[in-house]
């Protein structure tokens, strides 16, 4: 089954993706390879008021408020 997902390339570069559950990486655009982020529901529990680690961190935390700015317009 397809779906969106989102891939981080070490350059910064935040890809859209629909794919496969089983790629776990893209080529980007700068010729480097962008991974899949992880968005598993733990990482809305945990993490919050940490600081993340790295980039794609930060990226999939964005992408979250995004996706919580559109479950409110929903609701
Ligand atoms: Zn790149």
């Amino acid at each position: 089954m397809k779906r969106i997902y989102e891939f981080v390339c070490n350059c910064g570069q935040r890809i859209d993706k629909l794919t496969d559950y089983e790629t776990a990486s893209v080529q980007c655009e700068c010729g480097g390879t962008a991974s899949r982020t992880i968005s598993a529901p733990k990482f809305n529990l945990e993490g919050w008021s940490g600081q993340f680690p790295t980039a794609a961190m930060q990226f999939d935390r964005r992408h979250q408020e995004k996706l919580k700015a559109e479950r409110k317009q929903n609701s």
